[in-house]
């Protein structure tokens, strides 16, 4: 079972979950970031012109290759500031 098919599970099929760490409500957040979303391209201009050209769908931070630090940066599988898994293909 992959991410997005326990995330279907628990949504649709109304598993309930319950430990006493972790509720229904905490765990759905935490499989959505590891679905793969496509990273948007930079809109925010301060960051652009800092040498980002995409940011994370969730967070909205930067995410991947920075063309002034590539030495130091990559099409990393996971936004570096919140978790989200990144579908870069
Ligand atoms: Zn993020």
């Amino acid at each position: 079972m992959n991410p997005k098919e326990l995330l279907e599970h628990i949504l649709f099929a109304k598993i309930s979950i319950f430990t006493p760490m972790i509720e229904v409500d905490e765990i759905v957040p935490i499989i959505k970031k590891q679905i793969p979303e496509k990273p948007i391209k930079c809109r925010y201009e301060p960051l652009t012109r800092m040498g980002w050209e995409y940011e994370c769908p969730s967070c909205e931070k930067a995410v991947g290759f920075n063309k002034f630090a590539f030495d130091y940066t990559d099409e990393d599988p996971y936004c570096p500031s919140c978790g989200q898994a990144i579908d870069w293909e």
